[in-house]
């Protein structure tokens, strides 16, 4: 039997379909270990061709790199720019935050060098929760909308890690002025609270993308990089967890992948990718969770394990290598 091709799921009222797993582009900036030029290219190449158009980065993963990284795979496709889409962001660099009007506007221009691009579909307020909301909604987001209007951008997105910045800003601002939303790590085997904001952001119109379906690492047999922020105890339930796994001939990232991936309200999963294993890996998962469904028995096994840190999370001030 030929496996199915990735599904395409549409972008709340963006119409805009994006495959159901997208590539996050922070570990081309080298952020959870050194990845060489030509691997972060293939990586991109094997990305497209097994389905996946969502490619998603932003000048603050590896001070700059990423973009570059992923401007250069894209360029390798040699397709038009009309079957790829492209998210970026701004307001959070090495240097640190800046949300003003000022430095967003500076900021999509150096982007779209970096990336060698016209236009950048998706151009995302980044990590909001270190900045001021309120400037987020006053200055911000009416700066995106004068780049909206150039060209530069199509979309405008918000992103961060706790849920209320989400519906604070939402309950600000104009119907249709913020198109997407973008939650890490708050839909995955450890973690699943963005489900109970899912309804709140369908009335609202607005696209979700869930990132880090792994839990930045968490999720992996592998481990986490150092800079992870779970508490010591989270960090060993997900190692107990992968280790769990692996004796029973099972992987852990595939059973994370098919529990994010389930749920269809979710636009996309956003997993990040350094390798063709890996894009395959993910993609795999995709389509063998298509044909198969999710493997329960599994699944239960380690929700049990995951059980006394169930939807623990962190304090959001990590600042990452
Ligand atoms: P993730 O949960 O996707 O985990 C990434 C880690 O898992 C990397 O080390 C990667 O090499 C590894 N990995 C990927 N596939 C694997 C596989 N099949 N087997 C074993 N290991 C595998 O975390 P992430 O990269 O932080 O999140 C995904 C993307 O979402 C990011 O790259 C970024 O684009 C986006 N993101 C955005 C924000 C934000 O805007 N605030 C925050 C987090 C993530």
């Amino acid at each position: 039997m030929a496996a199915p091709k990735l599904e395409m799921r549409p972008l709340g009222n963006t119409g805009l379909k994006l495959s159901s797993v997208g590539f996050g582009a922070s570990p081309l900036g080298s952020v959870f270990g050194s990845v060489s030029e030509s691997d972060a290219v293939a990586s991109v190449l094997e990305a497209f061709r097994l389905g996946i158009n969502f490619f998603d980065t932003s000048p603050y993963y590896g001070a700059t790199l990423s973009e570059k990284m992923l401007g250069k795979g894209l360029k390798a496709l040699g397709v038009p720019r009309s079957e790829y889409i492209v998210s970026t962001k701004c307001g959070r660099y090495r240097e640190g935050f800046d949300f003003s009007a000022e430095r967003v506007t500076k900021s999509i221009d150096e982007s779209l060098e970096r990336l060698q691009l016209d236009y950048v579909d998706i151009f995302q307020c980044h990590d909001i929760e270190f900045g001021s909301l309120d400037q987020v909604v006053n200055e911000t987001i009416p700066a995106l909308q004068k780049l909206k209007e150039a060209g530069k951008i199509r979309f405008i997105g918000i992103t961060g890690l706790p849920l209320e910045i989400f519906t604070y800003v939402l309950d600000r601002v104009p119907p249709g002025t913020v198109d997407v939303i973008l939650s890490y790590c708050h839909y995955s085997i450890n973690d699943s609270t963005l489900e109970d904001l899912l309804p709140y952001l369908k009335t609202k119109g607005v696209g979700v993308i869930s990132a880090s379906p792994l839990a930045m690492g968490l999720l992996t047999e592998f481990g986490p990089p150092e800079w992870h922020p779970a508490s010591p105890e989270l960090k060993s339930a997900c190692q107990a967890a992968a280790v769990y796994c692996k004796e029973k001939g099972k992987n852990i990232s595939k059973l994370a992948m098919q529990y994010s991936l389930s749920n269809k309200d979710i636009s996309t999963v956003l997993v990040g990718m350094n390798s063709v294993k890996q894009v395959e890996e993910n993609v795999a998962a995709a389509t063998e969770l298509a044909l198969f469904g999710k493997d329960h028995e599994t699944l239960a096994e380690v929700e049990a394990i995951l059980k006394p840190v169930k939807n623990q999370t962190w304090p959001s001030g990590i600042q990452r290598s």
